[in-house]
């Protein structure tokens, strides 16, 4: 008997599902624009922010939801979300030139925060334009406060990013990861005193902090510092109203988790020996065999999630405060403190999709076949994150023939003259072996896997990166490439 496929089937939901429905169009877009190609859907990213909006309302808390720019460098994703209500969605950037798109396309300055590290044009900007400066380090604050006062600038408001955190008042010490990013909350008196003493320049509205983790306890406990904070400034005549928890909510990549769980079973198994090998010559995603012992750990995302995006958000705000013991979201309530949130990948959760040509399938007799695509590793970075899940399949033409109920196991390499070039090293299972012609669709790319990593090795193309709009009922689809993309339509044309 053979065994059943390891699928880890994409967590699919409209309108991406009903896209990847529309098989012809996008052969056409391929055919038209090349392989590799990104699609991303303006429409969804709005829903995503009205959905962590949603979490807000629930708990009764005001503030704003600020979209990480740096997850995806789409003209079209941020101009849409420029288009949504002002008051409650911002945007995050971090680099001058993040800055200066994201005031293109339509976000005035009092929506736009600027975090990590900073050199002085982006603080010049950031201060000249009136953008919320999320400061990185106390050198940092001494250098906004110094350019302002040097360039007659007006005043800047300012949150502290904070890091290193430690549970106080419980038993556990928990203590959160150290980073190179934000000040050690150790430093949070020199901090305040320098705030005081540049209050000419700067105004306190806020402390807060990013930690990129999924664990929820030590944000839990991040929160509960900033609270205390709050109270010291205060304690001080200072009158900030924001506690920014940043981002790292979260995305399911795999919609079932019964195959999450049999595939990270099997590929113990395979890495003990007791099964064949799930991964090209037997890579471990950081598991490996020292003599029939199981060692190290899985280096991978989590990719079933029982609850992610706005439902961490949800569950971090009901989680008890470790030092008072009331919801945290009460918390923030009782003392009327606006929430920030910074949601990168969460809020392009089902906003795009890459696609990508077979463009060769090979048989080895070492294993299972090669499936060379129109794509390089850099232009599809999953496998960089950690996310294992499946392409799905667009055949070129309707074959007649059924799938293969065993699946077919392959490989998927890339189009780079470098034998590390694998799509990921992960034994894919596919309905049927592909045909040259053929597309995969990686599903669910627009945070950080479609441009973060694409580069021109080997003069390969860049992927072209499109825009889409359906008719809302999956019937019809219109598409332009990304930077022509502006909320707006021509009289006559079909409302998106
Ligand atoms: C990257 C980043 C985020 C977004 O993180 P996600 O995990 O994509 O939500 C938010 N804030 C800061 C400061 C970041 O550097």
């Amino acid at each position: 008997m053979r065994a059943s496929p390891l699928y880890l089937r994409p967590r699919l939901e409209p309108p991406l599902a009903t896209l990847l429905e529309a098989v012809p169009f996008l052969h056409s877009l391929v055919d038209g624009l090349g392989s590799p190609l990104n699609v991303v859907v303006p429409e969804r990213i709005a829903e995503n922010a009205e959905r962590f909006r949603g979490v807000y309302r629930k708990h009764h808390l005001g503030g704003r939801v600020f979209f990480a720019h740096k997850a995806n460098r789409s003209s079209a994703l941020v101009r849409r979300l420029a288009a949504t209500d002002p008051a409650d969605v911002g945007v995050d950037v971090a680099s001058l030139g993040e800055l200066r798109h994201v005031l293109g396309a339509g976000f005035t300055p009092g929506r736009v925060m600027g975090t990590g590290p900073k050199d002085p044009e982006f603080l010049w900007l950031a201060a000249r334009t009136g953008v919320t400066v999320n400061v990185d380090s106390y050198a940092e604050l001494d250098q906004l406060a110094g350019l302002v006062r040097k360039y007659a600038l007006p005043r800047v408001d300012v949150l502290l990013r904070l890091s290193e955190f430690e549970a106080t008042g419980s038993g556990v010490k928990v203590l959160s990861r150290r980073s190179r990013f934000g000040s050690p909350t150790r430093e949070v008196k020199a901090l305040l005193d320098a705030v005081e003493r540049h209050r000419d320049s700067v105004e306190l509205i806020g402390v807060g902090y990013h930690l990129d983790t999924t664990g929820l306890a030590e944000k839990a406990v991040a929160l509960d510092r900033c609270v205390m904070v709050m109270d010291e400034c205060h304690a001080r005549g200072l009158a900030p109203r924001v506690i920014d928890i940043g981002g790292g909510f979260g995305v399911g990549y795999v919609a079932d988790a019964g195959q999450w769980e049999r595939y990270t079973t099997e590929l113990t198994n395979a890495v003990l020996g007791t099964r064949p090998a799930l991964t090209w010559r037997g890579h471990g995603y950081g598991l490996r065999n020292e003599g029939g012992t199981l060692r190290g750990a899985l280096g991978l995302y989590p990719a079933h999630r029982p609850s992610a995006g706005p439902g961490y958000l949800d569950e971090l705000l009901s989680l008890p405060s470790p030092s008072l013991g009331r919801p945290l979201g009460t918390v923030l309530l009782e003392q009327f403190y606006e929430l920030y949130t910074e949601p990168g990948r969460a809020l392009v959760d089902q906003c795009g999709l890459t696609l990508a040509r077979v463009l060769d399938v090979r048989a080895t007799d070492t294993g299972p076949p090669l499936v060379r695509l129109g794509m390089n590793a850099a232009d599809v970075s999953l496998e960089e994150h950690g996310v294992l899940v499946d392409p799905v399949l667009l055949t070129r033409t309707e074959r007649g023939e059924g799938d293969d109920p065993a699946g077919v196991g392959v490989h998927l390499v890339g189009n780079l003259c470098l034998e590390a070039d694998l799509i990921t090293r992960r034994t894919v299972f596919l309905p049927r072996l592909p045909r040259p012609g053929d597309l995969l669709a990686f599903a669910n790319t627009a945070g950080y896997a479609m441009d973060f990593h694409a580069h021109a090795a080997q003069q390969q193309p860049v992927a072209r990166k499109v825009a889409v709009v359906g008719d809302g009922d999956g019937g019809s689809w219109r598409w332009c490439l990304d930077e022509e993309y502006w909320p707006v339509t021509y009289p006559g044309e079909a409302e998106s």
